[in-house]
């Protein structure tokens, strides 16, 4: 569900249980609830200390009991279980896997759910990766947030990745001036304009479309790294991180 300006608040459901992920804000959630007076609220999961992630928790959980589970190393509304890479928690009778992702804070975490019931596998990443994009970094290093996008490309191209914000169209205006020629992005681009002028969210997107499109999970392709190249005039021997770095502050300045 939306919440402020472009927050998405993910609620997934099963039978007469429901999670939500990153409630910035109780009140969608609350309003949702109430017309399923059918439906509890068992869990909240949290991705990352900021605010329009965590604004809404201590509100639910008084109102709910719901349980919170949060990243290990960061400040979040206690009490809360702490979680950290490889750990998996148990709710709605499904098993989520939790994965370090540090860059946009330090520890950032994510929450990884493999195919289940004949349904696509899911991932909650906050704001690590974005329809074709990626978070800023405000407490992590280039290095951190590179290999963190690693470890999510590498899950199955099938994953719906539930980010948390609509981001992707000013996201894809950026791949454009990376990648003119990427026609896998060009299509895409024309499919998530029809999606918003017609109301829709762009979310979730599929993993296997990121990696053709998103120039953050790209930045080892030659046309990427040479785009980066030109535009940051790095020496031909940048290293990876380098060119990913650079990627990174071009994005911040692009306008
Ligand atoms: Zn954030
Ligand atoms: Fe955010």
């Amino acid at each position: 569900m939306p919440a402020f300006a472009d927050n998405y608040i993910w609620m997934l459901q099963v039978g007469a249980h429901a999670v939500v992920v990153d409630p910035g804000d109780a009140r969608p959630v609350l309003d949702a609830l109430a017309t399923r007076p059918d439906l509890t609220l068992a869990a909240i999961l949290v991705t990352h200390h900021h605010a329009d992630h965590t604004g809404g928790v201590a509100a639910l959980r008084e109102a709910t009991g719901a349980r919170v589970y949060g990243p290990a190393h960061e400040t979040i509304p206690e009490p809360f279980t702490p979680l950290s890479q490889g750990e998996r928690v148990q709710v709605l009778g499904l098993e989520f896997t939790v994965i370090d992702v540090p860059g946009h804070t330090a520890g950032h975490i994510a929450y990884y759910l493999p195919a289940h019931r004949g349904e696509a596998p899911l991932l909650f990443c906050g704001d690590t990766l974005f329809s074709g994009g990626c978070g800023r970094l405000f407490e992590g290093t280039p290095q951190q947030m590179l290999h963190s996008l690693d470890a999510l490309a590498a899950l199955p191209g099938n994953t719906r990745v539930c980010c948390a914000h609509e981001y992707t169209l000013s996201n894809l205006r950026f791949a454009r001036a990376v990648e003119p020629g990427n026609t896998n992005l060009i299509e895409y681009i024309a499919q998530c304009e029809s999606l918003r002028a017609h109301g829709q969210p762009t979310l979730p997107a599929l993993l296997a479309t990121e990696r053709q499109v998103n120039p953050f999970l790209r930045s080892r392709e030659a046309t990427v790294t040479a785009a980066v190249q030109e535009h940051a005039d790095l020496p031909a021997d940048a290293g990876e991180v380098d060119v990913f770095a650079a990627l990174r502050q071009w994005k911040n300045d692009f306008r």
